[in-house]
């Protein structure tokens, strides 16, 4: 009875243990790895069966953070910011850290129209922060939604596209790829 009873306790460790590497340690947000991943199965179970939206969002500004507070303060806003995304989506949906201060979403059985709507969810729930040393952040946004026959790169490259002209026309904004 005792050595079942140490199995539990050690399977359910080492599961408990699989989900946190599959996490960036500092956000909880998927690690890019884990992320792209899970794009794949995504696409590969979807078909196209129903809407698949995808966002880059990315901080405005943020190499002046660390230069004027240092890189430990740029963490504290990169988790912040994390936080609030993820507390700003679905279940179903997933953040994932792509980068440093760069964050991919990807939200199934979701139109353009209403990842845009949950975006601007996500950006209100940031614009909020209002960090002790840093006061206001803001981010840049590029969407996407999948076309038919599109792969996760295709789809990834379409929403930097938008990202990058986000930050062109100014940055705090979301652009629509289309
Ligand atoms: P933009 O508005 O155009 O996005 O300007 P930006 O200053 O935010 O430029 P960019 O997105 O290229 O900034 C990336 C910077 O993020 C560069 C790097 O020093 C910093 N960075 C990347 N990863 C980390 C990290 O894990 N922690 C901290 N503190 N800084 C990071
Ligand atoms: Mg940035
Ligand atoms: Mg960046």
């Amino acid at each position: 009875v005792s050595i079942s009873k140490d199995m539990t306790k050690w399977v359910e460790e080492e599961m408990a243990f699989r989900e946190e590497t599959r996490k960036d340690s500092l956000t909880g947000a998927l690690t890019r790895k884990h992320g792209e991943r899970e794009l794949e199965h995504l696409f590969a179970s979807n078909g196209d069966n129903g809407p698949i939206s995808l966002a880059i969002v990315d901080i405005d500004y943020f190499k002046r953070v660390n230069d004027t507070w240092g890189h430990a303060t740029g963490d504290e806003v990169i988790q912040l910011v994390a936080t609030a995304m993820i507390n700003s989506v679905r279940s179903t949906d997933f953040v994932v850290r792509w980068g440093g201060e760069e964050f991919v979403i990807v939200m199934n059985q979701c139109s353009l129209a209403s990842a845009s709507i949950m975006l601007e969810r996500c950006c209100n729930a940031i614009s909020k922060i209002s960090h002790p040393k840093v006061g206001v952040i803001t981010v840049s946004v590029g969407l996407a939604q999948k076309a038919s026959g599109e792969m996760p790169h295709e789809l990834i490259k379409r929403a930097d596209i938008a990202l990058y002209q986000a930050k062109a026309e100014g940055r705090n904004r979301i652009v629509k790829s289309d």
